[in-house]
């Protein structure tokens, strides 16, 4: 029986060269694995108190829908900048080269609501942690973060560690 891993495609020297880019797109391309990817996810969360599932754009959209849709919650999206259309908050973050900005709506959490974020991989981090940072902006509470695949050299899960933050990942 394939493992997760086993269809998760590895290419060389994408975006940049010197990159190993994990292609998920490989994953979720077929039924068996989409729904380990799914149950995957979702397993360590069954039993905890989630009130809403955030992805982060872009696969966290594609996973994070079927997550909400299994644990019975709502989605939220986080995107990159200028794409939300209602009043919305804004976080920067490093990227290798630069920074970036994730943005949510003002009304997308209400205070005290707890939140899983979803990805697909967890790299320095920094992605997730702006998810964290506006959900907590918004009053919510952050009751874990679920990805697929951790590269732990990079460090991300050492930063959500000492945030004091749950973290499930499937593979690494
Ligand atoms: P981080 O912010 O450094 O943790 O990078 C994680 C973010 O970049 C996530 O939103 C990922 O989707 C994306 N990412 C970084 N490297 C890869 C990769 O090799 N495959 C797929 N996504 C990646």
């Amino acid at each position: 029986m394939k493992t997760i891993r086993d269809y998760i495609r590895t290419i060389p020297d994408f975006p940049h060269e010197g990159i190993l880019f994990r292609d998920v797109t490989t994953l979720f391309a077929d039924a068996h694995g989409f729904r380990l990817a799914i149950d995957g996810m979702v397993r360590p969360w069954a039993e905890a108190r989630i009130d809403k599932v955030v992805g982060l754009e872009a696969r966290g959209f594609i996973l994070g829908g079927a997550i909400a849709h299994e644990l019975s919650t709502g989605f939220v999206p986080v995107r990159k900048q200028g794409k939300l259309p209602g009043p919305r908050l804004s976080q920067s973050y490093h990227l290798e080269y630069g920074e970036a900005v994730m943005e949510i709506h003002e009304d997308a959490i209400r205070p005290g609501e707890r939140i899983l974020i979803v990805d697909d991989l967890l790299a320095t981090g920094g992605t997730c942690h702006a998810g964290v940072q506006l959900v907590q902006r918004l009053g919510g509470q952050i009751a874990g973060c679920s990805f697929i695949i951790d590269l732990p050299d990079l460090g991300g899960h050492r930063l959500l560690d000492s945030l004091g933050l749950q973290v499930s990942v499937l593979c690494s």
